[in-house]
């Protein structure tokens, strides 16, 4: 399927480039060669109007009893010049150059000016005019011009075919290098629902059998199945996480829009810590802040929802993979330029192998899955994500079985998108 949406899209670039080249040269090739034969025959056509102006200048007629008994025409600028001298329709004088032989001469229509006159494969150009009762035709042959507009053609014909496969050939990679992000992105996308899918398949399933266990006892009481009515809650909840996770982070690859407003650090330090250490004593884990400098008067640009977003994700798994009675630390500093924002734990720890791995989209370790804390793989990506859109660079320091260390530096200035 997805390879058919790439092929005819391929297709139909290769399709409409292709055509777009070939009609472009054809263009170029027409009015190449218009041009070409244009100029060309304009100086036939100047010869002509030239010898024309030097026979009504210097023309020299005899006459006996009124009737013409010598010619005398300017000697031709070029000796190919035809040419005939006509008195009532009787020939007086033509050139040695005899136009089809001896008794068929040039017909010209009425009209005056500069003519094309066809002679089997030979082609000329002619002019026609009178002149003290005179009829004066001129001819000048236009072969060598023609073979010239001909080897033309042959070469634009040539250079039409070669073009053309040029073209092709480019247009062919090109369409290759522009569909390589699209399949790429098409790709992810698709492996994006895969893995989303199948996040989602084991609590479902449990879901379906514990309901099946119910149903198949309508009589019993819901005491009776309060741990199976536990467990189908906490299954449920962690689904709505997972959804609304995958919502937060497919909103943020799309949008990531950022709204800044001025912010008091400490107070917005304040009330994260405040909540959070709620949070990390229903773990039986401590949650302690430092920061060498005082944070008062400090006030920075963030998008405050976004900014939260990020360290709660740290704060959580700081909490969620530290050891019962374990301590979690957030450290503060102030930096030239950024804000840093450290979350260490003496937990778990993250293997070496795995630490390129965590903020992969649903990646989670072995260990972390195998030991039942609840999670989806979601909130590290989305933490990329939301540091991508805010300028925001991550460091990690982990030792396995040790513990971890999440650093955010975070501008003190975000930027607005
Ligand atoms: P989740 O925590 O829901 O599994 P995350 O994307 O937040 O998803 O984290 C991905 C993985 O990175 C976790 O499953 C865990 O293996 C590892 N990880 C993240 N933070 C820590 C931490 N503080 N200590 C140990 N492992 C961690």
């Amino acid at each position: 399927m997805q390879k058919d949406i790439f092929s005819t899209t391929r297709k139909n670039i290769i399709g409409i480039s292709i055509g777009l080249v070939m009609g472009t040269l054809v263009v170029f090739a027409v009015i190449t060669q218009t041009l070409f034969k244009e100029s060309l025959l304009d100086d036939v056509d100047q010869q002509l109007l030239t010898h024309k102006n030097m026979i009504i200048n210097d023309m020299h007629i005899r006459y006996l009893n009124g009737k013409v008994i010598e010619v005398t025409l300017p000697s031709p600028l070029s000796k190919e010049i035809i040419n005939y001298v006509w008195q009532d329709g009787q020939l007086i004088k033509n050139s040695p150059h005899i136009y089809k032989g001896k008794h068929t001469y040039p017909i010209f229509p009425k009209t005056e000016g500069i003519i094309t006159i066809r002679d089997g494969e030979y082609e000329y150009r002619g002019i026609q005019f009178r002149h003290e009762g005179l009829v004066v035709q001129l001819l000048l042959s236009v072969d060598s011009q023609i073979n010239a507009i001909k080897q033309l053609r042959k070469a634009l014909v040539i250079a039409f075919f070669a073009l053309t496969l040029v073209g092709l050939w480019t247009i062919y990679i090109l369409a290759k290098v522009a569909l390589k992000p699209l399949y790429k992105a098409y790709y992810k996308q698709v492996e994006f629902i895969q893995d989303a899918s199948h996040e989602m398949r084991t609590p479902l399933a449990i879901l379906r059998g514990k309901i099946e266990l119910l149903a198949r006892n309508p009589k019993d009481t819901i005491e009776a199945h309060y741990h199976e009515m536990a467990g189908m809650m906490s299954e449920l909840s962690g689904l709505e996480k997972l959804n609304k996770d995958l919502l937060l982070l497919s909103k943020e690859d799309m949008k990531g829009i950022v709204q800044v407003e001025e912010i008091h650090l400490e107070a917005f330090i304040n009330e994260l810590i405040d909540f959070y250490k709620e949070v990390a004593k229903l773990r039986k884990v401590s949650l302690v802040c430092e920061h060498k400098e005082a944070l008062q008067g400090i006030n920075v640009y963030w998008d405050s929802i976004k900014v939260k977003r990020c360290i709660s994700i740290l704060l959580e798994n700081a909490i969620k993979y530290s050891h019962i009675n374990g301590k979690v630390t957030m450290k503060v500093q102030v930096e030239e330029r950024n804000i840093e924002v450290q979350v260490i734990d003496e937990g778990i720890g993250i293997k070496k192998e795995a630490l390129s791995k965590i903020f992969n989209r649903f990646y989670r370790s072995n260990e972390v899955r195998a030991s039942g804390v609840e999670g989806n793989g979601i909130g590290l990506s989305l933490l990329k994500s939301l540091a991508y859109t805010m300028g925001i660079k991550i460091e990690v320091k982990s030792q396995y079985g040790k513990g971890s260390c999440f650093s955010l530096h975070i501008p003190k200035k975000i930027k607005n998108k």
